[in-house]
């Protein structure tokens, strides 16, 4: 088993030909740092709205590196932190925002000839245990009040027809979802950006960025807006230490299954399958009849440290497997061949947003904690709006402008995230053993977290 090499994704279709490094001081009118599904939408949008706008993306690493070329492949319609924090009508719209970006990126990577093994399917959560199917029901009765989400509520032979998953109580199911491979998508992205005219240098880090300025060993970018688009990587800012907490979340993928054992689980629509248990996982079918299956390893480092290249822990990975065999039995003689993980972006009130000053021309966009496949689309068709002055629709959203306070302090910062996880894990072993309800001691997790 390969531990690491940033992704089975970037392995499967190999790294990208090195794009050039920053030359030396550069004048444009946007600089975009970081260049995964953010910084690139943004590069992407303002380009075709306007190729007048010089645009460069600057890149620590190279374009796809980071979460964008790792992530489990559920282009989804989340609206991460839930919609019910924005009231009813802006609820509503950002939904409807979500829902229409799902479509958006599909209709990009076609027109772009992107081919990313997009799978139209829908996205499926299956309850395993007694309290995960009372938490289902709340779940679907309380979408069923919101248009735009349709939630339709399985019974376990219905689950069973979409994914023939072990066991299962039940399962609710949206059509707003497609299975992405990642790294195709970036890949393909990054082409596009290029071919719209703007320009990404790889292997240039910014420890610092400020109005009007870009400060990177290779040089200075000078520029009218400074979009900050580094996700879980953001800790490593000059002043932003506290602003998004660097969150790890892993995946395993197997070997290619049996043609047999497809014949007995079936997932002919490739819906993305995911469960209700706190402690999540989330998984794919491939395109080459592979399973990817994920969810959170060791879950925080202290000091908001980030991992480079991926590699992710023993017990992450056995973990992982033990999920993977009792959901799919018909996996368990078939290798793991490649496990990694990825960090991601957390807010303090895990609610994303997208926001640009147009005092100091700074923006930004993130804090998607898990779910950024699609909201980066909203996110840089957003930018691209705010940065340009247009009074779209997009630039009204409730998301637009908010900011979250920052995370607490070291050893706080620490000490809470891993007691809030500890706690998850013990009530999904409480829940495993048949409570009917949810666990108390998820509820007080839940309590502390502002979950
Ligand atoms: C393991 C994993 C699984 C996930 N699964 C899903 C999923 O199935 N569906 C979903 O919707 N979301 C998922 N997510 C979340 C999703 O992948 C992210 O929200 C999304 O990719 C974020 O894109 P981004 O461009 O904002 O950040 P990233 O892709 O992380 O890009 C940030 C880029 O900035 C660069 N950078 C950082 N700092 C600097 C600097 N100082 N100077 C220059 N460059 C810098 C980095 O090298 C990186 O390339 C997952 C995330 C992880 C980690």
């Amino acid at each position: 088993m390969r531990n690491g090499d940033v992704s089975f994704w970037w392995r499967q279709i190999g790294l990208p030909a090195p794009r050039p490094a920053l030359p030396g001081d550069l004048d444009v009118d946007v600089c975009v740092v970081g260049a995964g599904f953010t910084g690139l939408w943004t590069a992407y949008y303002l380009r075709r709205l306007d190729p007048s706008v010089r645009v460069v993306v600057i890149e620590a690493r190279f374009a796809g590196f980071g979460a964008s070329g790792r992530n489990g492949g559920w282009l989804t319609n989340s609206v991460t932190g839930g919609r019910e924090r924005y009231g009813r009508d802006d609820g509503i719209r950002q939904q409807a925002a979500l829902n229409a970006a799902v479509d958006e990126v599909i209709r990009v990577a076609d027109g772009e000839g992107i081919d990313a093994d997009i799978l139209a399917g829908g996205e499926l959560n299956v309850a395993y245990t007694p309290a995960q199917l009372a938490r289902l029901r709340a779940f679907a009765a309380a979408e069923a009040k919101w248009p735009g989400a349709d939630v339709v509520e399985l019974s376990p032979a219905e689950t069973r027809d979409r994914v023939g998953v072990a066991r299962p109580l039940g399962a609710v199911w949206h059509p707003h979802c497609a299975r992405v491979h990642p790294a195709k998508l970036v890949r393909g992205l990054a082409e596009a950006v290029e071919r719209a005219g703007a320009v990404i240098y790889e292997d240039t880090p910014a420890p610092a960025i400020s109005p009007g300025r870009v400060e990177t060993p290779r040089g200075t970018v000078r520029a009218a807006h400074v979009l900050r688009a580094t996700e879980g990587f953001t800790a490593n800012l000059r002043g932003e230490h506290r602003t998004w907490l660097p969150m790890n979340s892993s995946l395993i993928v197997t070997d290619p299954l049996p043609a047999e054992a497809w014949d007995r689980i079936g997932w002919a629509h490739a819906d993305t399958l995911g469960d209700l248990a706190h402690v999540y996982t989330y998984a794919q079918r491939t395109a080459d009849r592979r399973i990817a299956f994920g969810g959170r390893g060791v879950p925080y480092r202290y000091g908001s440290r980030v991992d480079t290249d991926g590699r992710t822990q023993e017990r992450a990975v056995a973990g992982l497997t033990a999920l993977l065999h009792r959901a799919f039995p018909d996996a368990a003689d078939v290798p793991i061949a490649h496990a990694w993980s990825g960090v991601l972006g957390v807010p303090r009130d895990w609610a994303a947003s997208v926001g640009h000053d147009t005092a100091t021309g700074l923006g930004w966009a993130g804090g998607y904690v898990g779910t950024g496949v699609t909201t980066t689309n909203l996110a840089g068709r957003t930018l691209a709006d705010l940065v340009l002055g247009r009074d779209t629709d997009l630039v009204h959203l409730p998301w637009v402008g908010h900011r979250a306070k920052r995370w607490e302090p070291e050893p706080l910062r620490w000490l809470a995230v891993n007691a809030i996880y500890a706690a998850y894990h013990a009530a999904d072993r409480h829940e495993a053993r048949g409570r009917p309800a949810t666990s108390p001691i998820a509820k007080l997790a839940d309590l502390i977290s502002g979950h």
